[in-house]
């Protein structure tokens, strides 16, 4: 599998949000300002499907711009993201005056709801969902597996019983990271060097981070930046290159 990484940081950097393109085919997650650099360094003409993790704005804002451009070509999408995730675009289109769009929407575009424990297979992948625990939101982490390799992708979260099942399941994951003490909303640098010393199956890249965070980070735990692609392959074991 192709992993892209179009942004690894949070809101409060100059750096792109997090935000992933899987094969060339998934979007997974559309943060604020990442349009721009999607755009115009990658080709949308194969995305297939979006996963938006939950609906804050460094994780959805940017969708309505992508919608633009797979409408000019009528293209079939789906989305997995929460509930009600519909009602909020064509809010969003009024907002921003681009209400055209319901029509692509309406036409062109299937919606999956996001569950705790639901598996979909959407050829040729197989995406089981976990909820998260990210204060009290919404808010989902994904395993995706294709070609004998699952890679996890966390979503914003704490330490929770989710995250340890997605770090069970995945031969690699991203992970949120953001915060420099334990709270309710991200996990901590201490709480993810623990689970990187505990769960050795699991290659993990820290993500979603503040500059301190990677400044403590780069020291102690490989990093994936903005614009790196991973090439993730099962041999005999998961090779990463
Ligand atoms: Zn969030």
């Amino acid at each position: 599998m192709k992993v892209t990484a179009v942004g690894t940081m949070c809101s409060w950097t100059i750096e792109l949000s997090t935000s992933f393109i899987i094969n060339d085919e998934i979007i997974f997650d559309t943060p604020q300002g990442s349009f721009k650099t999607i755009y115009n360094n990658y080709d949308l003409s194969n995305i297939k499907f979006i996963i938006i993790s939950h609906f804050h704005s460094d994780h959805f804002m940017d969708i309505h711009l992508i919608l633009e451009i797979l409408r000019k070509t009528e293209q079939n999408i789906t989305i997995i993201a929460p509930k009600g995730c519909k009602e909020r675009l064509f809010t969003m289109f009024k907002i921003v005056e681009v209400s055209y769009l319901e029509d692509y929407v309406n036409n062109f575009v299937t919606f999956i709801e996001c569950e705790n424990g639901k598996t979909i297979n959407l050829s040729p992948y197989k995406i089981k969902i976990y909820k998260m625990e990210h204060k009290n939101l919404d808010a989902y982490g994904f395993v995706i597996e294709n070609d004998g390799v699952k890679i996890g992708f966390s979503g914003d979260n704490c330490a929770c019983n989710s995250l340890i099942k997605i770090l069970r399941k995945s031969d690699v994951a991203f992970i949120d990271c953001a915060s420099l003490e334990q709270n309710n909303k991200h996990l901590s640098i201490d709480e993810f060097l623990k689970l990187k010393e505990e769960y050795k199956n699991v290659k993990l890249y820290p993500i979603h981070l503040t500059h301190k965070v990677k400044n403590i980070l780069e020291e102690k735990t490989e990093l994936i930046n903005q614009g790196q692609t991973l090439n993730i392959i099962k041999d005999d074991n998961i090779v990463i290159n």
